[in-house]
């Protein structure tokens, strides 16, 4: 049988197609199921753990290199990949207890390695850009879990004084490579929402002008089209999650100043998704990486619309807390006479996820214009605070009794001598409520 030419081409198109068509934001994210090399929550690798994650992208064939040391002199690193003349700048955890992007970039060099030579976009953006990539900007602070340096000077403070070694790093690494577009990548607070709604920002973005007026000009408009893009591929996992990071201007800080520089940020903030761990979050980052990359080579950025990105709303915060016990009646067992109705708004604090988290009571009143991420109501209870006072720092570790319940508050050992119907502690249920 003889083939025509038209169904040759057809097939020929089809073939073609398969190597060349753009990978959905979905098929990111299963190829992050399936190959990520980050091997736990980001929250709890350290310098010792990141070494590891590098010596294997080192063994992959991915340019490793030690440029520089902290404060605390604790090695900070760079990768390469990509010998093309559009020049990227990606770096994360700037701030110490801000990790997800470091897990995050791994796993994207991972992948862009792997599939060099496999995947046709993969293998066209080899040729187009040089992509460096500093995860773990300040080390001794992803060490101790905190968000400043070791001089206790924050980062993001200080590109123009200049006193972290650090950010002297940052400074020379952007200025002998003067990246075309560059990824600040960060963690904002679990507990920030979208815009007047009370759903968790889970990922907030920030197209950085680094003017004073925000006055437009082709790397910041272009950078929006990507924040669209970015915007539509994870609104497939977390839509009405998204938001626009408030965007005052700030003189001190690296994002505003590299723009100014000549090498317009996008800032990513990595916030929470309540019932939701970590990994979800650095898949989230996995897939938002690659939308961004995948969009300057099959140039898809171009025909993105802007307004996707300009039209969302801000971050805000203030009014959400991790937990609200409603209508508690609370019970002082030095004053059983003098109780009150009231609902206490309870936080978290920012741990690893290897460490309980302390939890600490907010706000004591009506709280009916706050919400819970998680809410209990507790009207069938006496609740009586563990630590024997209620105010806005205290512990929330709280004892439940029923109200139908004889109890002698004033007895010596309340918790003993009358075994509490529900005990909350440490953030965790040691006795739940039925
Ligand atoms: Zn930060």
């Amino acid at each position: 049988m003889k083939l025509r030419l038209p169904f040759l081409i057809l097939l020929l198109t089809l073939v073609m197609n398969t190597f060349t068509a753009a990978q959905s934001p979905e098929e990111f994210a299963r190829v992050w199921d399936e190959t990520h090399i980050s091997s736990k929550p980001a929250s709890d690798v350290r310098l010792a753990d990141l070494k590891v994650y590098l010596e294997k992208l080192r063994g992959m064939g991915v340019k490793i290199q030690e440029v520089g040391r902290s404060y605390g002199n604790r090695e900070i690193y760079q990768a390469e990949w990509g010998t093309g003349p559009l020049r990227i700048l990606m770096w994360s955890q700037m701030h110490g207890d801000e990790p997800t992007a470091t897990s995050a970039l791994v796993d994207m060099l991972a992948f862009l390695q792997t599939n060099q030579e496999k995947i046709e976009w993969v293998k066209k953006l080899h040729e187009s850009i040089t992509l460096r990539v500093v995860p773990m900007l300040n080390p001794d602070g992803a060490e101790v879990y905190q968000r400043r340096n070791l001089q206790w000077i924050d980062i993001n403070r200080d590109a123009q004084d200049l006193k972290t070694p650090e950010g002297l790093l940052l400074k020379q690494l952007r200025d002998e490579f003067v990246p075309d577009i560059g990824f600040n990548l960060h963690n904002q607070q679990e507990l920030t929402l979208v815009g007047r709604s009370f759903d968790q920002a889970t990922i907030s973005l920030l197209a950085v002008s680094g003017r004073k007026d925000n006055s437009s000009y082709p790397g910041f408009e272009k950078n929006k089209r990507i924040c669209s893009l970015i915007i539509q591929a994870l609104g497939k996992f977390i839509p009405g999650h998204i938001a626009r990071y408030d965007d005052s201007y700030n003189a001190q800080a690296f994002g505003d100043n590299i723009s100014a520089w000549g090498s317009p940020v996008i800032l990513i903030e990595t916030g929470g998704y309540h019932g939701k761990d970590e990994l979800f979050l650095i898949r989230l980052n996995f897939v938002a990486f690659l939308t961004a990359l995948q969009s300057l080579v099959d140039g898809s950025w171009e025909n993105a619309d802007p307004a996707i990105y300009e039209s969302l709303p801000f971050n805000s915060s203030g009014r959400v807390f991790n937990l609200i016990f409603r209508n508690a009646e609370v019970m002082i067992p030095s004053t059983p006479e003098k109780t009150f109705t009231a609902d206490i708004g309870i936080n978290r604090e920012r741990r690893r996820a290897q460490f309980i988290a302390p939890v600490y009571v907010r706000e004591i009143g009506d709280l009916s214009a706050y919400k819970g991420l998680e809410e209990i109501d507790v009207s069938a209870y006496y609740v009586v605070p563990k630590e024997g006072l209620l105010r806005p720092g205290t512990l929330g570790s709280f004892l439940f009794y029923k109200k139908s319940r004889t109890v002698e508050w004033g007895s010596e050992n309340l918790e003993k001598d009358f075994p509490p119907d529900g005990v909350y502690v440490f953030g965790k249920w040691l006795k739940p409520l039925e």
